[in-house]
C-alpha cells in the first residue's frame, strides 16, 4: 500500500531542535612511533599475496603507493590487539588487504562483539562507529576520520522521534540502523534493510512510523498491509539514480541484470531484478553469477565484488559516498598510530539504544 505520509522536521514543533550531533575529536593518546612506509623489494615480496586478491580493480602501478600502508597497518594491528570492520562500501584496497571482518553495517558490529580484540578500527560512517560500541562498549572503537558522516543519519534527532511520539500517540517506531545512538535510543525497534518489513510486521499492529529513510519506507509498505509512516531522510547516494538511467542500461542490452538497493526511489525499484540489501546483492551475484549485472548501489561495492568474481562483468553507474571516502589507508595507519580518533557513545542512551538494536537481532526468522 501507498506510504501513509512522509514528515519532516518542518512538521513537527521543535523547542530546541538538536541535529546529529557530531562527534568528538580526540582520544586516548597512546602513541607509537610512526613506521616507515616506503616501497622497497621486501614490501613488494611481503604484500605480494595481497595485491593477488585485488590485482583485478587495482593498476601495478598504484599498488606501490599502497602496500607500504597496507603492511604497515597488518603489523600495527597485532601490536593493539585490534581488528579492522570495513563496509562493503570501502575501497577495495582496504576491503581486501586490510579488513578482518567485511560486510554490512550491523554483520560489522554483532561479528565485532564475538572476536576477542581490545580495539575496533571502523572503516565506515560514524553511526557505524557508534553502533559498535554499542554493542560492544567494552572495546575501544576508533574510527580514522570522525567527519565521515551520512544524510540518514544526520536528517533525525532523538528529539524528531520524541516529537512524532506525541504527533502519533502509541505507534510505535522502527528505526533503522542508519541513525545515531541517541535516535536509536528513543525507538521501539531498530531494523536493516535486510529484516525491515520482517521488523515492521513483528510488531502486530496497523501503523508504525519508520525512520529515516522515506525510500525504504516506500519499499516496506509495497511489500506489506502495515500502514508506515515515513520520514523525509534519504540517501544521498541512492536517491541519485534513476528508472531512466536503469531503462538506458536494458536497452543498450536486454539481457543485463539490474539489482537494487531498497534505499534507492520507487522508479529504480521498478526496473530491478533484484532489490535487496547490500548483503543480499552480493550474496544474488554470488548464487547466478550473471554475465553482466548493474549493481545500483555505492560503486566500490562492484568493485569488491568483482575483485572476488573476476568473470562477471560490472557495468557502474558509479555514484560514490563522499563519506565513506573519507576513510583512506593513511588515515587508518594514524588512526592505529595515535590510537584515535576514539568513538564514545554515554552509558545511558548506549544501554537504551542497545534494547533496540538487541530486540531486532532477537526476532526469530
Ligand atoms: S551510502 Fe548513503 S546511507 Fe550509506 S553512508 Fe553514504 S550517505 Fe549514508
Amino acid at each position: 500500500m501507498p506510504i501513509a505520509g512522509i514528515y519532516g522536521p518542518e512538521d513537527l514543533s521543535h523547542t530546541a531542535m538538536t541535529r546529529a550531533k557530531q562527534p568528538s575529536r580526540g582520544g586516548p593518546s597512546r602513541a607509537l612511533p610512526m613506521p616507515p612506509v616506503a616501497w622497497t623489494p621486501e614490501i613488494e615480496r611481503e604484500t605480494a599475496h595481497l595485491y593477488e586478491r585485488v590485482k583485478t580493480v587495482i593498476p601495478p602501478v598504484e599498488w606501490p603507493t599502497m602496500a607500504p600502508y597496507v603492511k604497515a597497518i597488518n603489523d600495527l594491528k597485532q601490536e593493539r590487539n585490534a581488528v579492522i570492520l570495513a563496509h562493503n562500501y570501502q575501497t577495495p584496497e582496504i576491503f581486501n588487504c586490510v579488513a578482518d571482518i567485511v560486510g554490512d553495517s550491523l554483520q560489522l558490529a554483532r561479528e565485532a562483539t564475538k572476536v576477542d580484540a581490545d580495539v575496533i578500527v571502523q572503516c565506515g560512517v560514524h553511526f557505524m562507529a557508534e553502533t559498535s560500541k554499542i554493542l560492544s562498549p567494552e572495546k575501544t572503537v576508533l574510527i580514522p576520520d570522525s567527519r565521515a558522516g551520512c544524510s540518514l543519519a544526520s536528517s533525525v534527532t532523538g528529539e524528531d522521534v520524541r516529537l512524532l511520539r506525541e504527533k502519533f500517540p502509541g505507534v510505535p517506531v522502527v528505526a533503522y540502523v542508519n541513525t545515531s545512538a541517541d535516535v536509536k535510543a528513543e525507538v521501539d525497534i531498530c531494523c536493516t534493510s535486510s529484516n525491515a518489513v520482517q521488523v515492521v510486521e513483528s510488531l502486530n499492529t496497523d501503523t508504525v512510523i519508520f525512520v529515516p529513510d522515506q525510500y525504504l519506507a516506500k519499499y516496506v509498505a509495497s511489500q506489506t498491509d502495515v500502514k508506515v509512516i515515513a520520514w523525509k531522510g534519504a540517501c544521498e547516494v541512492h536517491e541519485r539514480f534513476t528508472g531512466d538511467e536503469l531503462k538506458m542500461y536494458r536497452d543498450a542490452d536486454p539481457s543485463v541484470q539490474i539489482i537494487a538497493h531498497p534505499e534507492c526511489p520507487p522508479d529504480v525499484i521498478a526496473e530491478a531484478d533484484f532489490t535487496g540489501s547490500t548483503a543480499h546483492m552480493i550474496n544474488w551475484v554470488r548464487d547466478n553469477r550473471p554475465k553482466r549485472v548493474v549493481m545500483v548501489t555505492e560503486c566500490s561495492m562492484a568493485d569488491n565484488v568483482q575483485a572476488e568474481l573476476p568473470e562477471v562483468e560490472f557495468v557502474r553507474p558509479c555514484n560514490l559516498c563522499p563519506h565513506m571516502k573519507r576513510i583512506t589507508l593513511p588515515k587508518i595507519l594514524d588512526s592505529l598510530v595515535n590510537m584515535r580518533e576514539e568513538v564514545l557513545v554515554d552509558p545511558l542512551i548506549a544501554a537504551k539504544a542497545r534494547r533496540s538494536v538487541e530486540r531486532m537481532v532477537h526476532l526469530k526468522s
